[in-house]
């Protein structure tokens, strides 16, 4: 759909004003109107009314005004009206006004507050035209929780969830749910701000037996690149060898290990008992791990010689993902199993004695609505996972499903909210407690994905990856280091710290031919984070 926008008094925030479009419409195109009168729009040639004889058509007016008062600090004002226009009908119009203090003392805060106002005026006047209601309000970012603990740091946690739903418009709901997140992590990991000393370790294993059509992650086929699984092994030998010189050099811990991809099951359980040999030979002090997780991932993989090395090796905790148990929505997705080999497996898992299993669930698989998720709900308390992730669907650009989006049949955005609160009131009637969150873009319903878990069965890792606590280590295809650099206050007093990105390869054939590079590179990167010199 097509929208003018005309912005009076300012010519900023063009991307924000976008985003704040995107959480009510897929596609939407702007084209901007200068706010000189009768200055023509940077696209449109003709105005709203002519094209109003020809099609429908939208046009927002954004007006701001900004007044500093004596104390320098100011107000700022916004009032957004929005138009539509329909070829055989009159034009029907929406308006909102809103004023704020600015409280920021720097120009870059202050920016961020006007932005702000701006958005949520027209969130109000979007949420009215057309009936649909935002629950993370102009909320942007993947980690909400991070904010939600600098806020507690400072003020009480009252304080806090009160300013998420005046500041950012959040429901009482998700300001309650972050807040209960935020605190549920500090009991789980009461040094969850101190734990600069240890790193965690994310191992990447990019095969799976097929490929799922909304997967992104590095995941190969297993069956058509055999060849590249023995050179890719020789690497991820090589990187656990010298990240565990390195780290045993630098005298630094390790948190948690976790095992992820594709799907590390994918190899055998010789590869596998191979790999573990390695990493206990290199790491440092593997008795003080505090968990070592293993994302089996698909049912298809997990043997009971495997599982058998998994025990050998001491692994805490492991996934098997239904994502659904009706077997028509695993069939179009393309994850080839079966729903009964999910079950199958996981009581093979426990009977062997693995005590502390993650299930994820996608809510919003195609074709599948409020009676498959509760069928699935209803699958799911049968077995009762010590976690379980809930997932919302999101198109990423890079799916197949994204790549093909006429061909599959997705939940209206009600009905994504309807799963969504069933999957809460399950999670309380099974005694399952949030400690994870995050969002991305372009996910169903402008939702979240939330891992629950029993008290005292949370996973670790999730914890610190997602908080960014600790700097993670990605060894292996496709893995993503985060390393943190030292913490530093802004002009406000807000906690800042960098945090340098440092992806491996996806490809297993690059990697193969590059990671010594790689490795490199990344361990140099970790001297300059902690002010060292190993690497030279
Ligand atoms: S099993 Fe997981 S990693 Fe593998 S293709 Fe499916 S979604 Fe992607």
């Amino acid at each position: 759909m097509k929208v003018e926008i005309v912005q009076v008094g300012f010519q900023d925030y063009r991307f924000d004003i976008y985003h704040t479009w995107k959480l009510f419409f897929e596609e939407v195109e702007l084209t901007y109107q200068g706010d000189n009168p009768g200055e023509e729009s940077e696209s449109l040639t003709s105005s709203a009314t002519d094209q109003a004889v020809s099609s429908e058509h939208w046009r927002m007016t954004i007006q701001l005004e900004e007044n500093a008062d004596s104390s320098e600090l100011g107000t700022a004002k916004a009032h957004v009206l929005l138009e539509q226009f329909h070829p055989d009908q009159e034009p029907v119009a929406w308006v909102n006004d809103r004023s704020q203090e600015l409280r920021s003392t720097t120009a870059d805060t202050q920016r961020r507050e006007v932005k702000r106002l701006i958005c949520k005026t027209m969130l109000k006047v979007l949420e009215e035209a057309t009936g649909l209601d935002m629950p993370w309000g102009v909320l942007t970012g993947v980690r909400p929780t991070k904010l939600m603990h600098n806020l507690l740091m400072k003020h009480g946690r009252e304080y806090s969830v009160n300013w998420l739903q005046e500041e950012y418009l959040l429901t009482e709901e998700k300001a309650t749910l972050i807040a209960d997140v935020a605190e549920r992590q500090l009991k789980v990991i009461p040094d969850l701000f101190d734990m600069d000393r240890e790193v965690s370790i994310y191992i990447g294993i990019p095969f799976c037996p097929t490929k799922c059509a909304y997967c992104t992650f590095p995941a190969y086929d297993i069956r058509s690149n055999k060849g590249s699984v023995n050179s890719f092994l020789d690497g991820l030998h090589h990187e656990i060898r010298e990240t565990g010189r390195w780290l045993t050099q630098a005298g630094l811990g390790i948190t948690t290990i976790y095992w992820g991809g594709g799907t590390p099951t994918s190899i055998t359980a010789e590869e596998m008992d191979a790999l573990f040999v390695t990493l206990h030979e290199s790491f440092p002090a593997m008795d003080r791990v505090r968990e070592l997780t293993v994302e089996a991932g698909r049912p298809d993989t997990i043997t009971p010689d495997k599982l058998q090395v998994m025990l050998k090796w001491k692994v805490d905790r492991i996934s098997i993902n239904p994502q659904s148990f009706t077997q028509l929505t695993l069939d179009k997705i393309g994850r080839h199993h079966t729903v009964e080999e999910t079950v199958e497996k996981f009581v093979l898992s426990r009977e062997m004695g693995m005590d502390n299993i993650n299930m994820d669930l996608i809510i919003g698989l195609p074709n599948e609505g409020v009676a498959e998720f509760q069928h699935t709900l209803d699958e799911t308390a049968k077995l009762l996972p010590e976690s379980l992730t809930v997932h919302t669907l999101s198109f990423k650009r890079a799916s197949k499903m994204t790549q093909n989006r006429d061909q599959y049949e997705v939940a209206e955005r009600d009905e994504v909210g309807e799963m969504m609160d069933m999957a809460m009131q399950f999670m309380q009637d099974n005694k399952y407690v949030p400690y994870y969150l995050y969002r991305q873009k372009n996910i169903l319903g402008n939702l979240e994905n939330v891992g629950y878990s029993l008290e005292g069965r949370e996973s670790l890792y999730n914890i610190v990856m997602m908080e960014e606590r600790q700097t993670i280590v990605g060894i292996g295809c496709g893995a993503v280091s985060k390393i943190l650099f030292p913490q530093e206050l802004d002009p406000d007093g807000n906690e800042h710290r960098k945090i340098e990105r440092f992806p491996n390869p996806k490809d297993p054939a690059i990697y193969n031919q590059s990671y010594k590079e790689y490795l490199a590179k990344k361990l140099k990167l970790m001297d300059e984070a902690y002010n060292l010199s190993i690497r030279g």
